[in-house]
This record gives C-alpha cells, sequence and structure tokens, in this order.
C-alpha cells in the first residue's frame, strides 16, 4: 500500500520500532477519519509479519496475504452494516470458524464487507459509506477473542487490527477491553479511532497513542482534483471544507454537496434579501420535506450551513483567500448582504441546537430546517432572541 507522503516519516519511525523491538504491544492511532490510519495499520503489520524477519520485503508469501487482507494471522475488523439481518448465512471475517460461529450474516452483508476491503486494499484514504449506520458486533468480537485463544497459524507473530474502535456495539467493547489490557504472547494490537472521547479511559491508558496529523491543505486538494476532476479551487473547497482529510473529501462530493450548498445557499440569500417566512418556508418544504434524510446527508448538510456561517463573520476580514471556507463562490458570498456579528451568533447558536436535535434527539429534519431558518428570520428583525421553540 502506497503511503500517503504526509505520514511517511511518521511511517518509518513506526517500523523502526517495530524492528527493534520498543513498539507498544498495542497502538491506538487517532486521527480524522479517511487521514491514512489505515496505511500506517497496513505498514506495520507488513513488517511485523514479514517471512524475511520484520524487513516487509513486500515480496513473501506473508506480505503477499498481508497485501490482501488474507494473512491467517492477521486479523483485521472493521465496523459494517448488517443488510437484511433476517438472512443469517455467512461469516464474513476470515478467524471466524465457518462452523461454530454464530457472527453470521445475509450475504448482501457479507458482498457490501468485501466490497470495503476491496477498496481499502487500492486505496489508503478510502472511507466506507454505507448505506445503513454501520459497528463491529458482539458476536464478532466473540469470535475475535476466541480465535486469539489459539496459537498464532504460522507459528510466528500475530496482529489484531480494529479499524474505527469506538464502533463497538454495545457490550463488544467490554469483552474486548480485557485483550486490550492484557494482549497474548507474539498478538499485536493496532487500533484506530477518529473519536477516542467514545473510548474507555482504561482503554486510552492501556494504549500507546500515536496521533495522525490531517493531511496539508494543498495535498488534498491536489489528491481530490485528481480523483475527481474537479478544478482547483472546488478542491480547495472541498480540502477545506474536509478538514485535511482526503476520504472525507472525496465523500462530501459523493454525497453531492456543492448541489446540496447550491440549494441551501439560495436559501440564505432570501433570507438576506428580506423574504419573508412564508417564502423562507416554502424554500424550506421543498428542500426537506417528504425527505427520507440518510445520516449522512443530514449531517453535510448541517456542515455547509455552519460553513457558509463562518464565512459570513469572515466577509469583514483581509485576506478572504486563506480564511473562506467556501473559496469556489467568494464572489457570490461578496454579494449577499452579511448580517452582523449579533446576529451570526444568534445563528450559529441555533445551528448547533437544532443539528443536535435532528442527528442525536430524532427530531426530523424538515421540522427543525424550518425552525432553523425562521430563528435566523427572527435574529435579523429582532435581537432578542428567537420566539419559536423547537418541535
Ligand atoms: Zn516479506
Amino acid at each position: 500500500m502506497i503511503t500517503p507522503p504526509h505520514l511517511q516519516k511518521l511511517s518509518e519511525r513506526l517500523r523502526d520500532a517495530a524492528r527493534n523491538g520498543t513498539l507498544s504491544q498495542s497502538v491506538l492511532f487517532v486521527g480524522r477519519q479517511g487521514v491514512g490510519k489505515f496505511s500506517l495499520v497496513m505498514n506495520l503489520t507488513l513488517t511485523l509479519l514479514c517471512d524475511d524477519d520484520k524487513s516487509s520485503c513486500g515480496k513473501c508469501v506473508s506480505c503477499r496475504d498481508v497485501a490482501r487482507l488474507f494473512h491467517p494471522d492477521f486479523l483485521l475488523v472493521f465496523p459494517f452494516p448488517n443488510l437484511k439481518p433476517e438472512s443469517k448465512k455467512h461469516t464474513v471475517f476470515h478467524f471466524s470458524d465457518p462452523v461454530s460461529s454464530n457472527a453470521r450474516f445475509s450475504e448482501e452483508t457479507r458482498n457490501v464487507v468485501e466490497e470495503y476491503k476491496k477498496a481499502r486494499q487500492e486505496d489508503p484514504f478510502a472511507l466506507p459509506n454505507f448505506e445503513k449506520k454501520e459497528n463491529i458486533p458482539v458476536e464478532v468480537v466473540k469470535d475475535l477473542l476466541h480465535a486469539l485463544g489459539k496459537k498464532p497459524l504460522r507459528g510466528g507473530r500475530r496482529v489484531v487490527a480494529v479499524l474505527d474502535l469506538d464502533k463497538m456495539a454495545y457490550g463488544a467493547a467490554d469483552l474486548f477491553l480485557k485483550t486490550v489490557e492484557e494482549p497474548p504472547r507474539n498478538t499485536h494490537l493496532l487500533l484506530t479511532t477518529s473519536q477516542p472521547n467514545l473510548l474507555y479511559s482504561t482503554l486510552l491508558s492501556r494504549t500507546q497513542q500515536i496521533k495522525v496529523p490531517p493531511v496539508p491543505e494543498e495535498q488534498v486538494a491536489k489528491i481530490v482534483m485528481e480523483r475527481l476532476g474537479t478544478g482547483a479551487e472546488t478542491g480547495l473547497y472541498l480540502a477545506r471544507m474536509s478538514g485535511g482529510s482526503p476520504g472525507a473529501a472525496i465523500n462530501l462530493h459523493e454525497l453531492d454537496v456543492l448541489s446540496r450548498r447550491e440549494k441551501i445557499l439560495g436559501i440564505f440569500q432570501k433570507l438576506l434579501e428580506g423574504g419573508r417566512a412564508g417564502l423562507i418556508i416554502g424554500e424550506v418544504s421543498g428542500l426537506y420535506g417528504g425527505f427520507k434524510a440518510r445520516y449522512d446527508d443530514t449531517k453535510t448538510d448541517f456542515s455547509i450551513i455552519e460553513t457558509i456561517i463562518h464565512d459570513l463573520y469572515m466577509m469583514g476580514e483581509n485576506n478572504l483567500e486563506s480564511n473562506l471556507i467556501n473559496i469556489d463562490i467568494k464572489q457570490e458570498l461578496q454579494k449577499l448582504k452579511a448580517p452582523e456579528k449579533e446576529v451570526l451568533d444568534i445563528w450559529r447558536n441555533c445551528c448547533a441546537e437544532v443539528k443536535r436535535a435532528c442527528t442525536v434527539n430524532n427530531v426530523s429534519v424538515d421540522a427543525g430546517m424550518v425552525f432553523f431558518y425562521l430563528s435566523c428570520l427572527e435574529a435579523l428583525q429582532d435581537l432578542t432572541g428567537p420566539k419559536y421553540t423547537l418541535p
């Protein structure tokens, strides 16, 4: 696997540690989704399991098996969605015993897991973009622990890699914690997370934490332009929007962030041109009425709103080139009549409140968005605070 340029030094340092035996038995990579944590996991696994004593030659049987994610002593686990849960037929990871395992899933689920593995092998930044919410089920962790109870199949070292550790299902993390506290001999745990705040503090204290930095803006923009064929300004926008994560930038593009932003910006334009409540409600209902929102779409829309508010704050400042997130539509933003800071403060707080309501508390996106834009309108006319209450 190719190591992203910004991680090459870190990767080499970790491999040196693995070679001279100073690498901790449990390592936790912490960094945003899509910044290349998986490439560090793969490089370390190659180093640890290579037949040619930790040289990660890339040619031996072990190196080749690791590269195609099928080495018997490389136990890779990641979250996946449980599709058609009623038809339980297949195990999805190679460490599950095909006869006795309870970790059985539908063919659809198995296909999604295989596709994701394939994407991962080819692309260090690949991010899952599942239709349904994913997790690491308890049964899979039970199978993993069962496999760890036996000796390594090829007699040497063994690597357990758990990606997005924070997405372990209820109960699974408790089971796994014991392994982190006392990993079996000759077994290395390579774990990743983008949300360390969701992990048990004991788990954090028992692992060597490695911070994986975001990818520099220009590099993300370059990757985006190469992969998606966008122009330089769109590349820069996606780079800024993703917070330095090529995987997230590509995902945003797949989630149609550009056309969603255009529609959302349209509503802000009407707000700032003095549009009345009826008009705003009509616009918002047009966008969200009968909208069966996917979780990712909802989150994307709130991110778009946040960046527009952010940029409106910036309009009075110098150096818009480096300060604007929506840099590719600078001229459109400049045409807007940016409200005063006090109004933007209300917008920003209201956005945070509605986002929580819609993404955590299951308030419908339609109702939440109407509330949000009407509160924005209200704030423009009167600073005493919103009169509406969340549905
Ligand atoms: Zn090798």
